[in-house]
C-alpha cells in the first residue's frame, strides 16, 4: 500500500476517535461545565438583587420613619412654647400680640427653624401669622393649607383629607387630641403641619372646640433632607417631582390615608448586592478562568490520548498486516487487496495474475547457515522482487520461504512467462551475505485472475496447484494453472486414499534391486523399492506414489511397511546388505529409532545388514536430534548411506559430521559421464572426498559398459543400475543369489571392445 494510504487509513481512525470522544467526553464535559457556571453567575445576581431589594426596603422604612420622627420634633418643638402655663394666660385667657410674636413667632423660627407660625383663636379667626416666604396675598391659600389640621384639631373631620399624612398615626379625627402632626403640601411644598389646642387639661377636657390653636410649620426642604440623609447615611437625599424618575436612584413616595402620593423623595444608592458581586466577580473571574483551563487541558489531553490511541492502532494495523523481517505485506494483507484485484477486474479493470513464488534451498541457508543470514536473504530477495516490479504490483511474503505478487501487468502465457522468467533470473542469481555465496532456486505457481475469478482463496488454491506442478517438473520453472490442473489435483486426492487402503491391506509389494560389486560379477547388497499396483489403474510408479505419500503424510506408514517388508525378505538373504529407504518425515518423528529396534526385533533380522538410505534434506533442520538418531542406531550395527549425492545441498558439512557409512552418487551424474566432462570431474571428485572420509562409494542408475567402465576406473566400490539387474520380486533375487552365474555381467571392457 502507498503510504498516503496508509497514512490517511491513521487520520481516519485519529478522526473518527476524536469525534467520537468529542461527543460522548467533550460535549457533555462543555456543556456541565458551562451550566454550573451560569448557576454560579445566576446565584450571585440573584442573591445581590435580593440584597438589594431587602436594603431598598429597609431605606424606605428608615425614611418613612424619619419623616415621623421629624413630624414629632416639629410638634414636640410647637409644644414647648405653646403648650405652657404662660402660653395659657397669653393666648387663651388674655391675648397678648407682643407675647406671642415674641415667645411663639421668634422663638420657633429663630430657634428651631421653622418655617412659619399662625394662632386662631377659638371662633376661627386668625389672631397672628408669620410665613417667611409667604407674601400676604397669599393668606387665603395659608388659611387653606392650614384647613386639614384646624379642621382636625376642631374635630370636624370624619376622616383626614386627601393629601395629608398623619404623622403620629392612630389619631381619630372623630376623637382628635390636643395636638397633631400632618404631611402635606403647603403653598405648594411638601411640609410639616403641626397644630396644638391651647388650654390647660380641665379647658380641653371637652375637646378642643373653642381653644385658641397655634400652627407651626417647617417645609421638607434641602436641609431637613440632608439632615435625615447625614442620619441614614444616604447619599443626596432630595425630592422630586412626581413625574420624574431619575435612573439609577432610589425613589420613596410619602402616601395619604388613600395611598395618592403627597411627595416623591430620591437618592443615590448604595446597592450592597452590586458590592457583593464587585467583591465575589474576582473571584467567578478567577474560577471561570481555571474551569476554561480545566476544559482546556482535559480537551488537550484528550486529542493527546486520542492522537496516541491513532498512532498504536495504526501502528498495530501495520504489524498485522505485514512481515516483520522484510516489511512486505503478509498472508492477510494479500489476501485483502487479491480480493479488490478481483473485484476490480469483474468490474472491468484490467486483467490481473498472481505469482506464487516458492523459493528452494532456502531452508537449507537457514538450517546450515543460521537465521541471520537466513533472515539477510530474505530481505535480498525481497529487494530484488520489488525491483523488477512496477509500482502498483504488489509483493507479500506469504510464509517462510513463500512469497506471491499480484500484477496487472499483463494476462497472455507468453507475457506471463516473460515475468515468470525475469522473477526467476533475479532470484536464482547468486547472493553474497557475511562473505558466504549462496544459490537459491525459484518455482513459480501462475494463476490469471479473469471475470470469471470466484474468490481470493480460489485464485490462491489455483497458484498453488500451478506451483506444485512446477516444482513436480523440476526447479526454476513457472507454471500457469489451467483447469486440467484441478483435475490432477482431485485424482491425487483419489490416490492418496486408494494408497491408504493399499498400505492398511497389504496391497504394496516391494522390489528388490541388486547391489554388485566394482568389477560387477558379486551381488554384494540390494535395495527395497516400493510398488504399487492400483486395482483398476494398474502399476502407479514410485514417482508419482511416494510424493503423494509424503504430501499426506502416509509416507510414515508406507516406510514402516517397507522396512518390515524387506527385514522379513532379507533374512534370507544371508550375506547381502538389504538398503531400505526412509524418508524424512518418518526420520524426524521422535519414535524413529524405536520402531526401527522393534521392527529388528520383530522379523530378527541383523542389525548388521540393515543399511537405511537417507538423503540430505532429512537432515535439514533438526541435525542435534539427526545426529543423535543415526548414532543410536549405528549402535546397533545398522548402517546408514547418503542417497541422491549430488542432487541436494551436496554440503561437506553433512559429509563430515554425519556418521556416514555410504555414498550413493546420484544417477544423474552417472548419466551425464558421458555426455558432459565435468560430470566425470565432478564423480572422480567425489568419490576421491568419498574414501578420504572412510566411506564406500556407490553408483547408482549404471545403464552402460562404458558407465561402468568409467566408474569403476574412477574408484567406486559398488553399482547399482540396470545394467547389473531391475527391480524384480524377492522370488527373483533368491533365484540370483541361488544361481549366481546366470546372471552374469558381461566384462565392460570385452563389450566396449565387441562394439566398437
Ligand atoms: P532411489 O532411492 O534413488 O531409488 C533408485 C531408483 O532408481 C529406483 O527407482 C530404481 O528403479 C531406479 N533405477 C535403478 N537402476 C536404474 C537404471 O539403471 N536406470 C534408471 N533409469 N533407473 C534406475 P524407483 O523404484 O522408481 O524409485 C524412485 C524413488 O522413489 C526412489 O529413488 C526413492 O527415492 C523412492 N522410493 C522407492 N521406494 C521407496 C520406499 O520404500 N521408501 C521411500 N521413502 N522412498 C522410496
Ligand atoms: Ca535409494
Ligand atoms: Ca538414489
Amino acid at each position: 500500500m502507498p503510504p498516503s494510504a496508509q497514512e490517511r487509513i491513521a487520520e481516519e481512525i485519529k478522526g473518527s476517535r476524536w469525534g467520537h470522544a468529542r461527543v460522548s467526553l467533550v460535549v457533555p464535559i462543555g456543556v456541565i461545565v458551562a451550566v454550573a457556571i451560569i448557576c454560579v453567575i445566576v446565584a450571585v445576581l440573584s442573591s445581590a438583587q435580593r440584597a438589594d431589594e431587602v436594603s431598598f426596603n429597609r431605606q424606605q422604612q428608615l425614611i418613612q420613619r424619619a419623616f415621623a420622627n421629624q413630624g414629632a420634633r416639629v410638634l414636640q418643638q410647637l409644644n414647648s412654647v405653646a403648650g405652657t402655663p404662660p402660653a395659657v394666660t397669653a393666648i387663651r385667657t388674655d391675648y397678648d400680640a407682643q407675647w406671642v410674636a415674641q415667645h411663639v413667632g421668634n422663638w420657633l423660627e429663630t430657634c428651631f427653624g421653622h418655617d412659619g407660625v399662625a394662632v386662631v383663636d377659638g371662633s376661627d379667626q386668625f389672631k397672628f401669622m408669620r410665613f417667611r416666604a409667604a407674601p400676604d396675598a397669599a393668606s387665603a391659600r395659608v388659611r387653606a393649607d392650614l384647613a386639614p389640621s384646624l379642621d382636625l384639631l376642631r374635630g370636624r373631620l370624619t376622616a383626614l383629607p386627601g393629601g395629608t399624612l398623619d404623622v403620629l398615626g392612630g389619631q381619630s379625627p372623630q376623637r382628635p387630641g390636643r395636638r397633631t402632626a400632618l404631611i402635606q403640601h403647603f403653598l405648594g411644598r411638601p411640609a410639616i403641619v403641626a397644630a396644638v389646642a391651647v388650654g390647660t387639661a380641665a379647658d380641653l377636657s371637652a375637646g378642643n372646640g373653642g381653644a385658641p390653636i397655634v400652627f407651626s410649620v417647617q417645609y421638607i426642604d434641602g436641609t431637613m433632607l440632608r439632615q435625615i440623609g447625614n442620619d441614614l447615611q444616604l447619599s443626596d437625599l432630595h425630592e422630586i417631582g412626581t413625574t420624574a424618575h431619575p435612573t439609577g436612584e432610589y425613589v420613596t413616595e410619602l402616601v395619604d390615608a388613600r395611598d395618592d402620593p403627597i411627595a416623591h423623595f430620591a437618592w443615590t444608592p448604595s446597592p450592597p448586592g452590586r458590592e457583593v458581586v464587585m467583591s465575589v466577580l474576582p473571584f467567578i473571574a478567577v474560577a471561570l478562568a481555571g474551569f476554561a483551563l480545566l476544559v482546556g487541558l482535559v480537551i488537550r489531553h484528550m486529542r493527546h490520548t486520542t492522537r496516541a490511541i491513532a498512532a498504536g492502532e495504526s501502528q498495530l494495523r501495520h504489524l498485522a498486516l505485514h512481515d516483520p523481517i522484510c516489511g512486505l505485506p503478509n498472508r492477510i494483507y494479500f489476501a485483502e487487496r487479491l480480493e479488490t484485484a478481483i473485484c476490480e477486474v469483474r468490474g472491468g479493470g484490467p486483467s490481473a495474475a498472481v505469482f506464487y513464488i516458492d523459493l528452494d534451498h532456502f531452508k537449507d541457508v537457514n538450517d546450515t547457515l543460521g537465521h541471520h543470514i537466513g533472515d539477510e536473504l530474505i530481505l535480498n530477495v525481497t529487494q530484488r522482487l520489488s525491483r523488477i516490479l512496477r509500482g502498483s504490483d504488489l509483493v507479500a511474503r506469504l510464509g517462510g520461504d513463500e512469497f506471491a505478487i499480484i500484477t496487472t501487468c499483463a494476462s497472455d502465457s507468453y507475457s506471463l512467462q516473460a515475468i515468470a522468467g525475469r522473477i526467476i533470473a533475479a532470484v536464482c542469481a547468486p547472493y553474497l551475505i557475511n562473505g558466504h555465496n549462496i544459490i537459491i532456486g525459484a518455482s513459480i505457481g501462475i494463476a490469471a485472475i479473469d471475470r470469471r475469478a470466484r474468490d481470493a482463496a480460489d485464485i490462491l488454491r489455483y497458484a498453488d496447484m500451478a506451483l506444485y506442478r512446477a516444482k513436480n517438473e523440476g526447479r526454476n520453472r513457472a507454471c500457469i494453472y489451467d483447469a486440467a490442473m484441478d483435475a490432477d489435483l482431485s485424482n491425487r486426492k483419489l490416490l492418496e486414499g486408494d494408497l491408504h487402503y493399499a498400505i492398511q491391506n497389504d496391497g504394496l509389494q516391494a522390489a528388490y534391486q541388486p547391489i554388485v560389486n566394482a568389477s560387477g560379477d558379486t551381488v554384494i547388497g540390494v535395495e527395497a523399492l516400493a510398488r504399487w499396483t492400483h486395482p483398476s489403474l494398474g502399476i502407479i510408479p514410485p514417482s508419482q506414489f511416494i510424493p503423494i505419500a509424503e504430501h499426506s503424510g502416509l509416507i510414515v506408514e508406507l516406510g514402516e511397511w517397507m522396512l518390515r517388508r524387506a527385514c522379513l525378505d532379507g533374512k534370507n538373504w544371508s550375506g547381502v546388505t538389504v538398503a531400505v529407504n526412509v524418508s524424512p518425515l518418518q526420520f524426524r518423528r521422535s519414535d524413529f529409532v524405536e520402531v526401527v529396534e522393534r521392527i529388528l526385533k520383530e522379523t530378527e533380522f541383523d542389525a548388521s545388514r540393515l543399511e537405511l538410505e537417507i538423503t540430505e534434506s532429512t537432515l535439514l533442520g533438526n541435525m542435534e536430534t539427526a545426529e543423535l538418531s543415526m548414532l543410536r542406531l549405528k549402535a546397533t550395527g545398522v548402517r546408514f548411506a547418503l542417497d541422491d549425492f549430488g542432487t541436494g545441498y551436496s554440503s561437506l558439512l553433512y559429509l563430515r559430521r554425519f556418521p556416514f557409512d555410504k555414498l550413493k552418487i546420484d544417477s544423474s551424474f552417472v548419466r551425464a559421464i558421458e555426455k558432459a566432462p565435468d560430470a566425470a570431474a565432478i564423480v572422480h571428485a567425489v568419490v576421491s572426498l568419498g574414501r578420504g572420509l572412510g566411506m564406500k562409494v556407490t553408483a547408482e542408475g549404471v545403464e552402460t559398459a562404458e558407465q561402468h567402465l568409467f566408474l569403476r576406473a574412477a574408484g567406486v566400490h559398488s553399482m547399482q543400475g540396470y545394467r547389473f539387474g531391475r527391480p524384480g520380486p524377492a522370488s527373483d533375487f533368491s533365484a540370483r543369489l541361488a544361481s549366481p552365474r546366470d546372471y552374469r555381467v558381461s566384462n565392460p571392457d570385452q563389450e566396449i571392445a565387441l562394439a566398437s
